[in-house]
């Protein structure tokens, strides 16, 4: 049996807590792995001064996976998201979120099965930014009403929204043949091109071409403020949705609302060559050591990679744990209705998983 490398990036805040129970959750399943740990975020500012080392960088293009615990990024100033810059850098372009109901996990919603693909490489994440101090943010204005006719007021910031006919048409070709490849019946394209023609009118564009070699896939769009509506009112109406970046982030944080919550979401950043495993919460600073969060999130993902891996009979394993686990309902975290904490819970379903030998 070969022996995967995968890089282990243990995150901040509540990173490290759940990272750390969730390698030892895959090892469970029997995987012969050797991990290779990385920093990045909080403890590589500390150590290296920056928060995103080229070793780390390195590991992962060497290695091609990476499990990888949140990092926090700073809102407003401070340095750019890590998050953002792993996935840029990597050329990471899909990001696949899977929303799928679990028996015991209390919800208003049953039968949930939605995944979200939220193109990861461009959209309003393309960090261009022009805050109001810059000298080059003026010029700027000055080109664009040029440019375009319309006034800006002189005391703007700006950020710029790229869509590209690239980016556009590998998600949606990457969307339908996920599609096909696990046998799913839609896709809907979730945009907002009847205000943003050119940028998201270019991506629904894109969307509708690709289509057209899927004819055995339904293709629907949905602008994006009825989406959530749609969704909030008959989430089992929808199946895959595909977005630019901004809209993918916000709506899958409602997707994980239907489903019981983050610690209940997990997901994956994939381009050609490489992945990253990590659950879509972020690093919940404020839980940070207390061994309260749901670790199901991150183990989730860890069942994602094992696939991703061509383990499918492990990640089964892990999953299967982690639904009994949730269905016997006695060891859980408190947004699963429990009282239990991080390590209890992820020690029940570690030894589920290994009572499955
Ligand atoms: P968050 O996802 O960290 O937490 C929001 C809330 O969700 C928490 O307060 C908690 O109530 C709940 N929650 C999250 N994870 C949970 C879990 N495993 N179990 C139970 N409940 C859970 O979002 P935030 O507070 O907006 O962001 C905190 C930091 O994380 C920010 O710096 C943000 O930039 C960063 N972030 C990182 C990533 C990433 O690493 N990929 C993703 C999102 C946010």
């Amino acid at each position: 049996m070969s022996i995967h490398r995968i890089t282990f990036v243990p995150g901040d805040g509540i990173g490290p807590e759940i990272s750390i129970l969730a390698k030892r959750c895959i090892e469970a399943t029997g995987l012969k792995v050797e991990w290779e740990e990385r920093l990045a975020g909080e403890e590589a500012i500390r150590r290296y001064n920056n928060p995103l080392p080229e070793d780390t960088l390195s590991s992962i293009r060497r290695n091609k996976v990476a499990l990888k615990g949140p990092i926090t990024t700073p809102v407003g100033g401070g340095f750019r998201s890590v998050n953002v810059a792993l996935r840029q850098r990597l050329d990471l372009y899909i990001c696949l979120r899977p929303y799928k109901s679990f028996k015991g996990v209390p919800s208003p919603y049953r039968d949930v099965d939605i995944v979200v693909i939220r193109e990861n490489s461009e959209d309003l994440y393309a960090g261009i930014e022009f805050s109001i101090s810059e000298k080059s943010t003026r010029r700027m204005i000055e080109e664009i009403e040029k440019l375009s006719g319309r006034r800006i007021r002189e005391d703007s910031a700006l950020s710029i929204k790229p869509i590209s006919t690239f980016a556009s048409r590998r998600i949606f070709r990457f969307a339908f043949e996920f599609a096909k490849r696990n046998k799913r019946r839609k896709i809907s394209a979730v945009h907002k091109a009847n205000i943003m023609k050119c940028t998201d009118g270019l991506f629904l564009e894109c969307g509708r071409e690709i289509s057209k070699d899927y004819p055995e896939i339904e293709f629907e769009d949905r602008i994006v403020d009825n989406m959530c509506m749609q969704l909030i009112r008959k989430p089992q109406d929808y199946d895959i949705l595909v977005l630019p970046n901004l809209y993918g982030d916000i709506i899958s944080d409602l997707c994980a609302g239907l489903i019981g919550g983050l610690g209940m979401s997990p997901g994956a950043n994939i381009g050609d060559e490489i992945a990253i495993f990590e659950p879509t919460h972020g690093s919940a600073p404020k839980y940070k050591g207390k061994n309260r969060v749901n670790p199901t999130a991150i183990f989730l993902s860890g069942a994602m990679m094992l696939r991703y891996l061509n383990e499918e009979e492990k990640a089964q394993k892990l999953e299967k744990a982690v639904e009994e686990v949730i269905e016997e309902g006695k060891v859980l975290t408190y947004d699963l209705g429990g009282s239990s904490g991080t390590k209890e819970m992820a020690e029940e379903i570690i030894k589920k998983i290994e009572e499955r030998g």
